[in-house]
């Protein structure tokens, strides 16, 4: 039988609401501007965020991973993370200047994973011009898809490094390349395109810019000011042209296919080309400069076509443990600001997290990986 709740329960819990509420009538101002600009979290993972953000199996399709590391595979192992390792061939890196090494360390990292990681490769573009330049990579690629590679990846080095003989920059949709494209498409794998930069690589640049770091420390990117360079409006034609030319062909725009600072327009791409998706690497800090409300509008839109990724590192003489400890709290730092409503910093500013639904982060964390990278989590070994 059920027990009476003595009637002095009710009155001791009414005298304790009451003092409750008067404690918060004589709240201090000082609280009050607490309360009003709640302190932003960073660090790593708590249990709780590790459990939601593991149970997605998430997947971040952009990484550059060249060495391989215990304590770093396990914590892949712990956050459930999956990679996708890309290679690309840059001939003003020491290290990513040696695609073939590259393509080794890759595998290295990849096979040692413990089916974490699938890899892209690419192709070295400064072949452009010399005889059977694309019978040459279509074959390389195909090596490389036998290898397990599940993707091709250009960059920005198509656009706005590479001339040909008449000292003219070649454009990702120059005719040399379309055999590469129709063979990428015809082995079903996926083009990831680096195409262009933030727009504040053609503007006079501030230390406000999330750019600003990278256009001091890799000025031979930085197009301010410089004579005869492609505007980003041309490179982005191209780009939009190699995509409407290869239907059929999945295109993924790296950092949100550097449409970064004008959502409208990467909407209307979008809208314009099926074939057409973005990864969000190194480019969260513009969908946290957005107004709240609208970066959830544009994000619950195009749920389908968003897909996580970084951009993180690490490279060959990194300290592991230093990598490992960078990646989970900035990993961590997404996820609050993408799955939770806690504040989170960035540049010294502070941003409310967007707390978007659960279903919208299984798209954009995993399911739009696996569509449009066929092949990323069944790499070499199986997903723990
Ligand atoms: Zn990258």
């Amino acid at each position: 039988m059920k027990k009476a709740t003595p009637p002095h329960f009710f009155a001791s819990l009414l005298a304790a609401l009451l003092a409750a509420c008067a404690a918060c009538s004589r709240t201090s101002p000082r609280a009050r501007h607490a309360a009003a600009n709640p302190a932003a979290v960073a660090g790593p993972f708590t249990p709780a965020e590790l459990r939601a953000f593991a149970a997605l199996e998430p997947i971040d399709t952009h990484v550059h991973v060249f060495a391989v590391n215990r304590g770093f595979i396990a914590m892949l192992g712990r956050l459930h993370l999956h990679l996708l390792d890309i290679c690309l061939d840059d001939d003003r890196s020491p290290f990513l200047k040696n695609l073939p090494r590259e393509i080794r360390q890759a595998r290295r990292f990849v096979a040692a994973s413990r089916g974490h990681a699938a890899w892209c490769t690419s192709f070295n573009p400064f072949q452009y011009g010399h005889a059977g330049f694309a019978a040459r990579a279509v074959r390389q690629i195909n090596r490389n898809f036998a290898q397990g590679a599940i993707a091709v990846k250009i960059w920005k080095n198509i656009g706005m490094e590479l001339k040909n003989a008449q000292g003219q920059y070649v454009m990702p949709d120059d005719a040399a390349f379309a055999p590469i494209y129709r063979d990428i498409a015809r082995r079903r794998k996926t083009l990831v395109a680096h195409l262009a930069e933030p727009d504040s690589c053609w503007q006079p640049i501030t230390p406000a810019s999330p750019d600003y770091w990278y256009y001091t420390h890799f000025p031979m990117w930085y197009m301010y000011g410089r004579k005869g360079v492609p505007t980003k409006a041309e490179i982005l034609r191209a780009r939009d042209r190699l995509v409407a030319e290869n239907p059929r062909l999945r295109v993924v725009g790296a950092h949100l296919g550097s449409m970064e600072s004008n959502f409208p327009q990467l909407g209307r791409r979008l809208d314009r080309y099926p074939n057409f998706a973005v990864d969000m690497a190194a480019r969260m800090p513009y969908v946290m400069m957005l107004p709240r409300r609208q970066a959830i509008a544009f994000i619950e839109k195009y749920q389908r076509r968003l897909i996580y990724g970084t951009d993180l590192d690490f490279m060959p003489g990194a300290h592991p443990q230093a990598v490992a400890r960078h990646w989970e709290s900035s990993d961590a730092r997404d996820w609050r600001f993408l799955a939770t409503k806690d504040w989170v910093i960035y540049l010294g500013k502070k941003y409310r997290g967007l707390g978007l639904p659960h279903s919208v982060l299984q798209r954009i964390y995993h399911d739009n990986a696996v569509r449009w990278f066929p092949g990323i989590l069944s790499g070499q070994g199986k997903a723990e």
